[in-house]
């Protein structure tokens, strides 16, 4: 915490969540898969209205909402966003109009699919919820909208990412505190709008381990999440004041399946073998396509016996609920 208030204290920052998130230790999953240790960082439980990792950037971007005297909050997501969600609930909590702007990125508009999971909780929220299709429609509901504070989809720009700054410093104290790790040698973790890799990659940096980052692509191929991660990753250290990290991490799309929400066959059987291992509650969208980054590494012998991985789990669980046939059926 220490390094994380030197380093972070000149940004305002609302606090929205629970921390530390816990770091535990994957027994039953890491000798599932007769491979490294794994431990699994709780982002899912940051505390915020089922949580997830939004709520660390959104602590950097509405502190700079209020600093700046706004009332109402604009941001843009895909129909069944979390990071939507956890806006909505961070602007109950902070007395700020939130307005969101979703758009069906995914080829579906069933019923389900645009009533239930996140956007249900949207409407709970208090948000008030607009589906935009294309840039006209968005650009005339920003005109009804007004003045407000426009956070772009995933809360990812260099402020929103210092929240994943502050949770590799918050890694590294528990990586060296009593039952901890020790050592990581990766950290796996879903990467769409990229700025929680990018937040990584400069706080890992600046904190000295030597870890890699494996970014698993969820949103778009990996030339294009490459190219918005290495702009991010520029951008955040430029403003946190550090050096850009030469840094060792790497892009990878192998799992991304067809696109953006669309099941696949290893993300449905990772989800799985995490409930079914240690409990835990994946998504179909985003960290259960990490995690079957994270297996498919492992069985390739990509990631040796002798590692220790962190899997950070960003989150994700009311995706679950709009997606019945992936998981209903017999496996
Ligand atoms: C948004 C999201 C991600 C991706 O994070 P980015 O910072 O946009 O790359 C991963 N997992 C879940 C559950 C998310 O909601």
């Amino acid at each position: 915490m220490g390094a994380m208030t030197d380093l972070l204290a000149r940004f305002p920052r609302a606090v929205l969540g629970h921390w530390p998130t816990p770091l535990e230790r994957a027994e039953r999953l890491s000798a599932a898969l007769g491979g490294p240790e794994i431990w699994i960082k709780r982002d899912d439980c940051t505390g915020l209205a089922i949580g997830g990792n939004k709520t660390r950037k959104l602590e950097f971007l509405l502190g700079r909402a209020l600093a700046e005297g706004h009332g109402t909050v604009v941001t843009f997501g895909a129909v069944q966003s979390n990071h939507a969600r956890q806006t909505a609930a961070a602007c109950a909590r902070l007395g700020l109009r939130c307005e969101l702007l979703l758009s069906r990125s995914v080829p579906r508009d069933d019923a389900l699919y645009e009533t239930s999971g996140n956007v249900l909780l949207d409407h709970l929220l208090g948000a008030n919820v607009r589906i935009v299709d294309g840039i006209d429609e968005t650009v005339k509901a920003l005109e009804e909208i007004g003045p407000a504070y426009v956070i772009p989809p995933g809360g990812s720009n260099g402020t929103g990412a210092l929240g994943y700054v502050g949770a590799a410093l918050e890694l590294a104290g528990q990586l060296a505190a009593p039952g901890g790790p020790g050592r990581v040698e990766r950290v796996v973790a879903a990467t769409s709008t990229a700025g929680t890799s990018a937040g990584l990659v400069v706080g890992l940096a600046h904190a000295g381990l030597p870890a890699r980052v494996e970014a698993i692509c969820v949103y778009e191929p990996a030339d294009v999440t490459s190219a918005t991660l290495e702009a991010l990753v520029e951008e955040t250290a430029d403003l946190v004041g550090v050096a850009r990290p030469a840094g060792d991490h790497r892009v990878r799309d192998d799992w991304f399946g067809a696109g953006y929400g669309l099941p696949t066959a290893a993300m449905t059987e990772a989800v799985r073998l995490f409930a079914r291992t240690e409990g835990l509650l994946l998504d179909p969208v985003y960290s259960g396509k990490a995690a079957a980054g994270l297996v498919g590494m492992v069985r390739a012998g990509e990631i040796g016996a002798d590692e220790t991985v962190v899997f950070w789990h960003t989150g994700g669980s009311p995706g679950l609920f709009v997606y019945p046939e992936v998981f209903t059926e017999p496996s």
